[in-house]
C-alpha cells in the first residue's frame, strides 16, 4: 500500500462518529450502506464512493450501493476477487490505493459503472473473523494521492460497517421462507461466518473483575462446578412397568427427603442453625401435598417419571410466571431445585461430595449454601462466581469461612479452562486466569504476607489495643453470623461493633420470625458476655434487597425506601425485630443500634416504639435490659451535620463510613466505574466525621467507626487522632489494627488528623497518614512491616 501526502484533511472524529451513528440506527442494510457512501463521499471530498459486498460463493463481490456510480449498476456490477483493484483488495484483505488506477496492473473496467471517467482509487476491504465480506471503495475523477490519515479513515469506516452488514445478512433471516432461510444459513456457513451469538463472543480473557466479596489471596487450580441438571435434557430410561416406575418415583422422592435432611444438618452444624432455613423450604415443597399428588398423578398418566417432573414444574413455572410479586415469583426457583434433586435421585446421581484437589478455586454459576454442605470446604481455597453480589447467601457462607471469594464475574464461566492455575484476590475483586510466572510470583508474595501476618498477629491478640501513650482504643468486628463468632475470638476482638442482622433475613428471604432472632441475638450476646455486642436493626434495600410483596424496584435504590426508612413503614417486623433485640438484652451487654438514621425524627419514633415495647415486655414478666443503649449509624451527611442534636438524644453513635463515603462524594460505593472516586480519605468525610466525634464528646456519649475504613491501615491513625474511642472492622484486621495502634503517640495522631482536615485533597491525606505509618516506625514491623511498605509507598507515589 501507498500512502502518499496531499490530500485534504479530515475531521476524522467527527466522520467516524457520523458513521458510528448511522451504523447504530441501521434498520435497513440498503439505506444504511447508502447513507455511509453518501457520507463517506462527501466528507473525502470523493466524486465515487460504493460499497461491493461479498457473494455466498466467497468469490465474488457485487455492487450493493454507490454514490457517483450508475445507480443502475446496483445489484448488477459482479466481479470476481480475482478480477481488478476492488477484488485485489478482498482477496488480499488489505487496504489498496493508487494515484493512477488506469495504470494499475490489477485495474479493470466494467462499462456499467462508466468508470473510465475515475483516476484514482482507495480500497478497503470489510473484515469479519478473517473473512473478508465487502469492500468499501472511493474513488476521484482526477489524480489524487491519499494521505495516510485518509487510509485509516477508510479502513476503520470500513471495520464500522462491516459488523452490520453481517448483522443485517443474518436479521433478514426471519423475514425468509424456511427453505431460503436454510439456504442462507448454508451460505453464511459457508462463508465461515459467524452466527449471530459468536458475533458478539469476546477472545477469551484472562483478567476479570468482579465484586470484592470475601478478602484474601487464592492460588489454585480451576475446578469447575457443573451446572445443575437440566431436566428436558437429561436421558432417561422409564422402568417398563407403570406401577415400577411410580415406585421409583416413590423411591427418588424419599431419597431426596433423607438428602436434604443430610444437607439441612450439615449446614446447620457448621454454620448455625439460621442458614439451614433455606433447606426448609426446600423440604416444605418436597413435603407438600399438591405437589407430590402432582407428580404422581402425571406418572401414572405418563409412565415416565421424568416427563411427570417436567410437567409439573412447567405447570407450576407458568403460574408462578403470572405472579407480579418477585418474592413468589421466586419461589419457583426452589421448585426447580427441587425437582433437580429428585430427577438425580432418578438418575441414580446421589449428591455426594465432589472430589476435589487439595487447595482448588471452585468456579461456579452462582455461590450457593448448598456448595457449602456438598464440597469439601476445606480444600477450598477460593471462590469466583459468575453472578451474585457480596450479599448472596453463599457471599455469606464464604465470608464466615474466610474463603476469598469475588462474585458477579461476568464473563468466567465462558473464560475458565478446568485444571488450569487461577488467582483470586477478594480483596480487589481482581480474578486472574492462567496468570504468568511473574504475576503469580507477585501473589504468591503478597499472599505469603498476608498469611504470615495474620498468623504471628493472632499469637498476640492478648496485648491491649492502646498507643504508646497510653490511651485505649476498643478494637471490636464486624459479624453477621453465630460462625463469626469463633473469628471474634481467634482475632482478639473486643466485642462485637456491628451485628449485620440483616443476613439472616436474606437467608429467609423474609423478614424473619422474632422467636428465631431472639434466639439468634440471645445466644449471641451470651457468649460474647461481657464484652458489648452491637446489634443493629435489619439495614435491608439498597444493595440488599429482600424480595418483599410490596417493594417494587426503585430508581435510586440507594436513596430511597432502604434501612430505617423501610423497617418504620413494615412496623410489625420492626417491632418483632426490636421485640428480639431487648429479649436478648437481658442474656448479655447489648446495645441497639439504628442504620441510615437521617432526622432526628426517626430516632425519636424508634425510641417511642422501643419505650412501648419496653412497657409490653414488663407487662408480659419478660427480662430485658431497661438500660440498653440505643445509638444510630451516622452515615448520611445530614446525621452528621447535625449531631449535636442527635446525640442529645441517643447514647451513642457509630460511623458507618461505607455509607458515609457514598452520600458525602455522591459515590455509588458499588459501581466499579466510579470507584476511583470512593475514597473515605477524602478530607469532606473526614471534616463530617470530626465533627460526629465532637458532638459525641459534648455529650459524653461513646463514638466509633465500624465501616471498612476502620480496618485500613493508612486511616487507623487519623482516626484515633480524631478522637474515635472504639474501631470496629473484619475480625481478620483486628490484629493489625491493634498494631498501629500499638505504635501510635496520641498527641501526635491528633496533629495529623487537624492537619487532614485543612487538606484539600484525600491525596494530601493518605501522604500525612503513610508518613505517620513510616515514622511511627511501622514499616520495619517484622509482621506486618513488608505490607505496609507497599501501601504507604502506593499512597505516596499515587498523590
Ligand atoms: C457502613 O455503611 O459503613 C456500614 C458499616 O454499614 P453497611 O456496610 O452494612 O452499609
Ligand atoms: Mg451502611
Amino acid at each position: 500500500m501507498s500512502c502518499t501526502p496531499g490530500a485534504a484533511i479530515l475531521d476524522r472524529v467527527t466522520v467516524l462518529a457520523d458513521v458510528a451513528s448511522i451504523v447504530s440506527r441501521s434498520h435497513d442494510l440498503r439505506e444504511t450502506l447508502g447513507n455511509v457512501v453518501d457520507l463517506v463521499a462527501k466528507r473525502l471530498d470523493a466524486d465515487v464512493c460504493s460499497v461491493y459486498l461479498t457473494d455466498p460463493d466467497l468469490k465474488h463481490l457485487t455492487l450493493w450501493a454507490t454514490r457517483g456510480l450508475a445507480l443502475e449498476a446496483i445489484g448488477k456490477v459482479r466481479l470476481s476477487f480475482t478480477e481488478g483493484l476492488v477484488g485485489l483488495a478482498a482477496r488480499e484483505k488489505r487496504t489498496v490505493v493508487t494515484r493512477r488506477a488506469s495504470e494499475h496492473p490489477a485495474y479493470r473496467y466494467f462499462p456499467e459503472t462508466g468508470e473510465e471517467r475515475f483516476e484514482s482509487l482507495m480500497a478497503a476491504p470489510l473484515i469479519v473473523r478473517e473473512v473478508p465480506i465487502g469492500v468499501l471503495v472511493v474513488q476521484t475523477m482526477h489524480e489524487r494521492s491519499f494521505e495516510r490519515p485518509d487510509c485509516e479513515l477508510l479502513q476503520t469506516c470500513a471495520q464500522l460497517i462491516a459488523p452490520v452488514v453481517m448483522n443485517a445478512r443474518l436479521l433478514d433471516l426471519v423475514t425468509r421462507s424456511d427453505d431460503q432461510k436454510a439456504r442462507v444459513v448454508a451460505d453464511l456457513a459457508l462463508l465461515g461466518l459467524p452466527l449471530l451469538e459468536e458475533r458478539t463472543a469476546p477472545p477469551r480473557r484472562t483478567d476479570l473483575q468482579g465484586i470484592a466479596t470475601s478478602p484474601g489471596i487464592a492460588i489454585g487450580p480451576v475446578y469447575r462446578l457443573e451446572d445443575p441438571l437440566d431436566i428436558s435434557a437429561v436421558e432417561y430410561t422409564p422402568n417398563p412397568e407403570p406401577a415400577g416406575e411410580a415406585a421409583d418415583l416413590q423411591r427418588a422422592l424419599e431419597a431426596a427427603r433423607r438428602e436434604l435432611d443430610d444437607v439441612r444438618e450439615e449446614v446447620g452444624e457448621r454454620f448455625g442453625p439460621e442458614f439451614a432455613a433455606v433447606f426448609n423450604t426446600h423440604m416444605q415443597i418436597l413435603e407438600d401435598h399438591g405437589f407430590v399428588s402432582r407428580l404422581e398423578r402425571a406418572v401414572a398418566l405418563t409412565g415416565n417419571a421424568r416427563e411427570a417432573l417436567r410437567k409439573v414444574l412447567a405447570a407450576y413455572r407458568e403460574t408462578f410466571d403470572k405472579i407480579e410479586d418477585l418474592y413468589f415469583r421466586e419461589r419457583a426457583l426452589d421448585l426447580e431445585d427441587v425437582a433437580r434433586r429428585v430427577m438425580g435421585n432418578l438418575l441414580g446421581v446421589r449428591h455426594h461430595n465432589v472430589p476435589l484437589a487439595e487447595g482448588s478455586i471452585i468456579v461456579a454459576e452462582h455461590i450457593l449454601p448448598a456448595h457449602f454442605a456438598l464440597l469439601e470446604t476445606e480444600k477450598v481455597a477460593g471462590i469466583v462466581s459468575e453472578h451474585g453480589g457480596a450479599t448472596s447467601h453463599g457471599a455469606l457462607f464464604a465470608r464466615s469461612l474466610e474463603i476469598p471469594a469475588v462474585t458477579g464475574v461476568s464473563g468466567i464461566l465462558e473464560a475458565v479452562r478446568p485444571g488450569e492455575i487461577a488467582i483470586v484476590d477478594g480483596a480487589s475483586g481482581r480474578v486472574h486466569l492462567a496468570p504468568d510466572a511473574r504475576l503469580r510470583a507477585e501473589y504468591e508474595r503478597a499472599q505469603h504476607r498476608y498469611e504470615i501476618a495474620v498468623e504471628h498477629l493472632d499469637a498476640l491478640k492478648d496485648r491491649p489495643a492502646e498507643t504508646r501513650d497510653g490511651h485505649r482504643v476498643a478494637l471490636t468486628g464486624n459479624v453477621g453470623l453465630l460462625n463469626d463468632l469463633r473469628l471474634i475470638e481467634r482475632h482478639g476482638a473486643e466485642g462485637i461493633g456491628l451485628f449485620r442482622t440483616e443476613l439472616l433475613a436474606l437467608a429467609h428471604r423474609g423478614f424473619p420470625e422474632e422467636a428465631e432472632q431472639e434466639r439468634l441475638y440471645s445466644r449471641v450476646a451470651r457468649v460474647m458476655a461481657p464484652r458489648p455486642v452491637t446489634i443493629r436493626t435489619l439495614d435491608l434495600g439498597g444493595d440488599k434487597t429482600l424480595p418483599l410483596m410490596d417493594v417494587e424496584p426503585e430508581e435510586n435504590p440507594q436513596l430511597g425506601w432502604r434501612s430505617i426508612r423501610l423497617m418504620l413503614s413494615h412496623e410489625n417486623a420492626f417491632r418483632a425485630q426490636l421485640r428480639a433485640i431487648l429479649r436478648a438484652s437481658a442474656s448479655g451487654n447489648v446495645r441497639c443500634l439504628l442504620p441510615l438514621v437521617s432526622s432526628i425524627e426517626e430516632l425519636r419514633c424508634v425510641k417511642l416504639i422501643v419505650a412501648d415495647l419496653m412497657q409490653e415486655l414488663a407487662k408480659q414478666g419478660i427480662a430485658f435490659d431497661r438500660d440498653m443503649p440505643i445509638g444510630i449509624m451516622i452515615e448520611v451527611p445530614s446525621a452528621a451535620l447535625i449531631a449535636d442534636a442527635l446525640a442529645r438524644e441517643c447514647d451513642f453513635f457509630s460511623i458507618g463510613t461505607n455509607d458515609l463515603t457514598q452520600y458525602t462524594l455522591a459515590v455509588d460505593r458499588g459501581n466499579e466505574r466510579v470507584a476511583k472516586l470512593y475514597e473515605p480519605l477524602h478530607p469532606a468525610v473526614l471534616l463530617l466525621i470530626d465533627r460526629s466525634v465532637r458532638a459525641a464528646a459534648a455529650h459524653g456519649i461513646p463514638v466509633s467507626v465500624c465501616g471498612e475504613m476502620a480496618s485500613s491501615p493508612l486511616a487507623v491513625p487519623l482516626l484515633v487522632g480524631l478522637g474515635l474511642d472504639e474501631l470496629s472492622g473484619t475480625p481478620s484486621a483486628v490484629p493489625i489494627m491493634k498494631e498501629i495502634v500499638r505504635a501510635l503517640d496520641r498527641g501526635e495522631a491528633a496533629r495529623d488528623a487537624r492537619c487532614a482536615l485543612q487538606a484539600s485533597t484525600a491525596g494530601e491525606v493518605r501522604v500525612l497518614a503513610a508518613g505517620r505509618l513510616r515514622t511511627a516506625g511501622l514499616l520495619d514491623h517484622p509482621e506486618i512491616g513488608s505490607w505496609l511498605r507497599t501501601i504507604v509507598e502506593t499512597a505516596e507515589r499515587e498523590s
